[in-house]
């Protein structure tokens, strides 16, 4: 019978790739906890309208990349195409923004779910490890959060991020810049992609997000928001440098940053790295300060700033610059029953281990030679070989012997966990 694949656009993790995943994820997790960040977990499927308040009709994601579908009930389900917007319904509902010290500090990790055109570094599944702080107007919020994302990056050994800055500006500075667009676009819409000609209607803003190289140059050529920022957003933005240069974050202005979604304002940011390979998988990571989200969503008027990296990408450049070398899941001990009678005995003593001992270990469920265990537990990097067979069992021992050394010793099965303490803390300090 014909097998049947995964979804295009999404991709399996096994072997060792689990645990880069999920080495990547706890180190993320870590470092935000030192931050004073706290796990949330929003669930997967929302109310379509969580996003289009939320993100925006005039953003790639809501008029192009949801999996949005009505449920039995005729409920207009989302996928969730990113976190934010559905963390920000979870504090309004949850009046998360009452009941806590701000700014609340959130942090997240999971699928989203997008229908882009797959290709390197881009799938329709994919996982995002992000923060969001909270209810804090301060400049030094938005550096905060960059300065986290940055000491995540180093502490995956990438070194010479380049990270992105620019400042969209508060509700005056941007309706100033809509205008100045819409003037200067005028001219050239008619001779734009056909996504440019309903962002022009929408939200103007939105067309220099248009990836069509022919539409390119007219791009190029359009006002930036730089030119149009009220004193207020100017003063901040020179804050948020000048705090970013006194911690020695290095950082580059672009000026044509302006991020894909609608609820930015203020600070935004994205962090770039080529691995050593030349492989370039687009932004790792990326956020900015959010002024009106929470009001969309029926709650109070309070900002907050975030940030979102691709597991994936960051993965894929860590694999590159060989940065994910251990990997491999190691097992303390294999262990080996000589006949089916040793079997029950193995398995208790698999669980001593485990339980008792807090030691990783497997066991040979087969009937099969001593020479192919071996192999198993050399397959299954084992360090040590528990070997039990009749004359074992008849004297409560076991044997244990050291696979890479290959000395082996008798052990009575009380004595046992203390032996494996003092045999792994011995190797520990050989490695
Ligand atoms: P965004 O929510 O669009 O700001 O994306 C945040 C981060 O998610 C990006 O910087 C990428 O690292 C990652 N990302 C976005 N889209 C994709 C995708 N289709 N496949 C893999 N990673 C993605």
């Amino acid at each position: 019978m014909e097998i049947i694949k995964n979804v295009k656009g999404t991709h399996d993790i096994f072997g060792e790739e689990t645990n880069a995943y999920e080495r990547v994820e706890a180190m993320m997790k870590s470092i935000a906890e030192l931050y004073a960040y706290n796990g949330v977990r929003p669930p997967v499927l929302e109310y379509n309208s969580v996003f289009v308040r939320g993100v925006g009709e005039s953003s790639d994601i809501v008029r192009k990349e949801m999996y949005t579908f009505p449920d039995k009930g005729d409920r207009l389900l989302t996928l969730r195409p990113e976190f934010t917007a559905g963390i920000m319904r979870l504090v309004v509902q949850n009046k998360l923004y009452a009941t806590n010290e701000l700014p609340l500090k959130l942090y997240y990790v999971g699928p989203v779910f997008r229908y882009e055109r797959p290709q390197l570094g881009r799938y329709r599944q994919f996982n995002q490890f992000g923060v969001e702080s909270i209810g804090h107007n301060s400049p030094m919020n938005d550096v905060e959060v960059i300065v986290l994302a940055y000491t995540i990056l180093c502490s995956l050994g990438l070194e010479g991020v380049t990270i992105k800055i620019n400042t969209l500006g508060d509700e005056e500075s941007r309706n100033n810049y809509r205008t100045a667009l819409k003037e200067y676009f005028k001219n050239h819409i008619d001779n734009m992609c056909v996504d440019c000609k309903s962002r022009y209607e929408l939200n103007p803003l939105r067309i220099l997000d248009c990836k069509v190289p022919e539409d390119r140059p007219i791009i190029d050529g359009a006002p930036q928001i730089g030119d149009y920022l009220s004193d207020a957003s100017k003063a901040r933005f020179e804050q948020v440098q000048d705090a970013l240069a006194t911690l020695q974050i290095p950082y580059e202005i672009d000026k044509g940053l302006v991020r894909g979604l609608d609820y930015y304002s203020e600070t935004v940011f994205e962090f770039h790295y080529v691995s050593k390979t030349g492989a370039n998988y687009g932004a790792i990571g990326a956020g900015g300060h959010y002024g009106k989200l929470m009001q969309e969503l029926g709650g109070p008027e309070l900002p907050g700033v975030g940030f979102s990296f691709g597991i994936e990408r960051i993965v894929s450049v860590l694999k590159d610059d060989n940065l994910l070398e251990d990997t491999k899941n190691e097992l303390d001990a294999y262990v080996m029953p000589l006949g089916e009678e040793a079997l029950l005995v193995s398995e208790e003593i698999a669980v001593y281990l485990r339980n008792s001992g807090g030691y990783k270990v497997d066991l040979c469920f087969d009937k099969t030679k001593l020479g192919n265990m071996f192999k198993r537990a050399s397959a299954k990097h084992a360090k040590f070989a528990v070997i039990i067979g009749e004359e074992e069992m008849n004297n409560d021992s076991v044997i244990v012997k050291n696979l890479s050394s290959q000395e082996q010793i008798t052990v009575k099965v009380d004595e046992l966990i203390d032996k494996f303490d003092e045999l792994l803390t011995k190797e520990e300090t050989q490695e």
